[in-house]
């Protein structure tokens, strides 16, 4: 099976992916991670990514991709793969497609979180992260076991700067722009299904095992 993932910063995607990972054997493919992990590892066009999106900027789809048919050789054929966020732009629409037939899968799913403005203002002022390993935690729905440090590396805990209203306000209505043409397309594909992000994650992830049918 092959699901991709998406949904606005603060919708969950990534612990509702996590889920999976851990209940249900799936491969997390993510070009977020993969930026960080062959950056680390010096690689020449994760260097130039990094010129990209260390400035803010978007990091143009051929690049992307071209890292992206790499890092791709780094997971199991066998499993179950949850992609998460590797198309952010309607350009990256055949790209993945084309990645996607030369590993003969094709897409079964396109689960989309829908959150609201107020919502995601509320999830992201209450979400704490750890500097080391990316693990995010929240006051609310996903609490430390130690209060103020990470439950996995015991690194102090931090509230990171994009996390305030006024820039979640801003990246929501941004998101909601180029995220309209990539919905219309997996609809018209007859394979998005549009999952409400604003209950527990437990519910939610309940909602996602049913329309998998796992
Ligand atoms: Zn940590």
């Amino acid at each position: 099976m092959n699901v991709l993932f998406h949904g606005p910063s603060g919708s969950g995607k990534d612990t509702q992916v996590d889920l999976l990972v851990k209940k249900y054997d799936f491969e997390k493919i993510g070009t977020g991670e993969m930026f960080r992990k062959m950056y680390a590892k010096g690689d020449p066009d994760a260097i130039e990514a990094h010129g990209y999106y260390s400035k803010g900027r978007f990091v143009p789809n051929d690049l992307t991709y071209k890292m992206f048919e790499r890092y791709i050789e780094n997971f199991d054929p066998k499993k179950n793969w949850a992609f998460v966020s590797v198309v952010r732009d309607v350009g990256q629409i055949p790209l993945f497609d084309n990645l996607l037939e030369k590993k003969n899968r094709t897409l079964d799913y396109f689960i989309h979180f829908v959150l609201s403005e107020e919502m995601a203002i509320e999830r992201r002022a209450l979400r704490w992260t750890c500097p080391k390993c990316e693990i995010t935690y929240h006051e609310k729905y996903k609490p430390e076991k130690n209060k103020g440090y990470c439950d996995k590396c015991g690194t102090k805990l931090i509230q990171r700067e994009d996390d305030t209203p006024e820039k979640t306000r801003s990246l929501i209505r941004e998101y909601n722009k180029t995220i309209e043409p990539i919905l219309e397309e997996y609809r018209n594909r007859g394979v998005l299904i549009e999952i409400d992000a604003s209950p527990t994650i437990e519910e939610i992830h309940k909602e996602v095992i049913r329309v998998l049918n796992l």
